[in-house]
């Protein structure tokens, strides 16, 4: 027999479900059981259970899903702004990163998942070394994270041998009780890091390890025209082609940037059901060039958004990033028209969670899926008014307006209850952030820069 205790209601807000209809239910109810979405309609037509929460004044919506990101790249954010890629990676990023450690890492992730929590993101891909430290931050977290040990043909500051330390990742992770593919909230895959810094032989390594672990592949690809040009140097063909005969495509796999993809590159993206993770901030601020959206649209390829890292985008925030690689592809077309807010939601959502194969569970809100729901303030000034309760116009404001999140719910646990961090002492991890970030430069300094 259900106990009452184990309800929820969600009563009297307008819900953006993002279904299949991107229907709209103002003075709304969701009825929670456990970690998932029982019921969902008018508070008219749906019977409250358990406790109720009154969110008058509220947009509920999925949580946001982040498909691209490096958590503990938050130690670095100012480091090095204003720079050109090449010079950014090399002469700065590299050298920095080199100062990691575990314990570092697992400070920076702290900080960088209560951004994500802040923000509205539910869920996150993550990218990096020391996966362990990551996978516990984000657990402690209680968000969602795919979790890509970032694998390299060179040294990283981990180890020589950073297969070696993805294969040991995931061996040790599935070894913990509760972590469980039906139960664990970290989802733990393969993360080559980019054809021009693995090798082919390498990348064949890393499907056996994904297929032999059942896990997605996610990796950056084609990010700027030189990574092409090494590529076509190196192999005689593009990286998406050197991926291809690798076999990264016949696992899912979810790619970064993804720039300087041509037709043919976009045909293999098509023919396999790979997503593209867009990155408009870093892409811009590092003026590697414009995500051909119209084009990869054309061709039915699923499109999502990510931050990347706090070390070229500075700020962890899909909203406004969202704002940006929207308001960037219409003037890059000349045509207002070519996306809009519903668009840029999807992206955010449902897309984000297609790419990582969990559109079954997360991504709108509907009943069966897990409630892993957002809630935005529309009792500010920048929300006011509300001409219409329907999409378009909920959409519109929260892409295009200053968007507030108020509540943060996921698998039905408030993680973030009236802008309150509900299980994250704030105070703790902005200090152990700061006292790493503070090593971190003092290293940098001993070191005359390197
Ligand atoms: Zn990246």
């Amino acid at each position: 027999m259900i106990q009452e205790q184990n309800y929820l209601t969600l009563d009297h807000c307008t819900i953006l479900t993002v279904n299949e209809n991107n229907d709209c239910i103002p003075d709304g109810r969701i009825v929670i059981r456990g970690n998932t979405i029982e019921s969902i309609g008018t508070a008219n037509d749906i019977p409250e259970k358990g406790t109720v929460y009154n969110l008058k004044n509220r947009i509920l919506m999925p949580g946001l899903i982040n498909t691209h990101t490096h958590s503990p790249s938050v130690l670095f954010r100012g480091l090095a702004d204003d720079k050109f890629l090449h010079e950014w990676l090399t002469k700065y990023m590299w050298p920095a990163e080199r100062h990691l450690n575990q314990e570092l890492t697992y400070a920076g992730s702290r900080l960088g998942y209560l951004e994500y929590l802040s923000n509205g993101m539910t869920t996150n891909v993550d990218m990096w070394y020391f996966a362990d430290a990551i996978s516990q931050a984000a657990e402690e977290s209680g968000l969602r994270s795919v979790v890509a040990p970032g694998i390299f043909s060179f040294e990283t500051p981990q180890s020589a041998h950073s297969l070696q330390d993805a294969a040991d990742y995931l061996e040790h992770f599935y070894s913990i009780p509760g972590h469980e593919k039906s139960v664990s909230r970290i989802y733990p895959c393969v993360g080559p890091h980019d054809v021009y810094s693995t090798t082919p032989e390498l990348l064949k390594e890393c499907v056996q390890l994904a297929q032999q672990y059942g896990t997605m592949i996610h990796m950056h690809l084609s990010e700027t025209q030189r990574d092409n040009d090494a590529a076509m140097k190196l192999y005689g063909m593009s990286p998406a082609r050197v991926a291809e005969e690798a076999g990264i495509f016949e696992c899912p796999t979810l790619f970064a940037h993804c720039i300087c993809l041509s037709d043919d590159d976009m045909d293999i993206f098509r023919k396999y059901h790979a997503s593209v993770s867009y990155n408009p901030v870093t892409n811009l601020k590092l003026c590697e060039g414009i995500l051909p959206i119209p084009k990869l649209r054309e061709k039915g390829i699923n499109i999502t958004i990510g931050v990347d890292g706090a070390q070229s985008n500075n700020s962890l925030n899909l909203l406004s990033d969202a704002k940006t690689g929207i308001l960037i592809q219409k003037v890059t077309e000349m045509n207002p028209c070519i996306m809009n807010a519903i668009d840029a939601v999807r992206m955010m959502t449902i897309c984000g969670a297609k790419a990582i194969g969990m559109d079954n569970l997360i991504g709108s809100l509907e009943p069966g899926k897990r409630a892993d729901i957002i809630s935005i303030d529309i009792d500010t000034p920048a929300m006011t008014p509300i001409l219409r309760l329907n999409a378009e116009n909920i959409s519109s404001h929260i892409v295009y307006t200053d968007t507030q999140i108020n509540d943060v719910m996921v698998d039905g646990e408030f993680l973030m209850k009236d802008k309150q961090f509900c299980r994250a002492d704030t105070r703790e991890i902005l200090y152990q952030a700061q006292k790493a970030a503070n090593y971190i430069i003092q290293q940098i300094d001993k070191t005359g820069g390197k």
